[in-house]
């Protein structure tokens, strides 16, 4: 039996963490359009539980209750750091608010790029293609 676990581990995985069920289903196509598997956290716990290195790219939502996506971030830096993981996974925050000083809080806890909602394909593939 030919294993469909080489097929899904050779597939990039992306995550979409956001509380907007609107979001999370145009992201989620978005990444399935460029050949993603998919996984979606509706707030930064989830994300957080479900990250364990194995995830190539995180869009992540500013605004979330429970835990924003600055705490999310935070925390899977953290994770990262205590499993000595070797490539920091690409975190691009998602936010409606585009003042400078949510963008640098959003570069503290450790984004790489922040983009603004609504997200344009092009503009996540931008990203994605400069990564690889
Ligand atoms: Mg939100």
């Amino acid at each position: 039996m030919e294993s469909s676990t080489n097929l899904i581990n050779s597939k990039k995985i992306a995550m979409v963490v956001d509380d907007d069920k609107l979001a999370q289903f145009f992201i989620k196509q978005m990444f399935e359009d460029l050949g993603y598997e998919v996984l979606v956290a509706v707030n930064g716990h989830e994300a957080v539980r479900h990250f364990r290195g194995h995830i190539n790219v995180i869009t992540m939502d500013y605004n979330m209750p429970e835990m924003n996506g600055i705490e999310a971030t935070k925390s899977i830096r953290n994770k990262e750091s205590k499993l000595e993981i070797k490539n920091p996974v690409l975190i691009i925050g998602l936010t409606a608010h585009n003042d400078k000083e949510t963008i640098d809080a959003c570069f503290a806890a450790g984004m790489n790029k922040v983009i603004t909602k609504p997200v344009a394909q092009k503009e996540l593939l931008d990203i994605l293609t400069l990564q690889n």
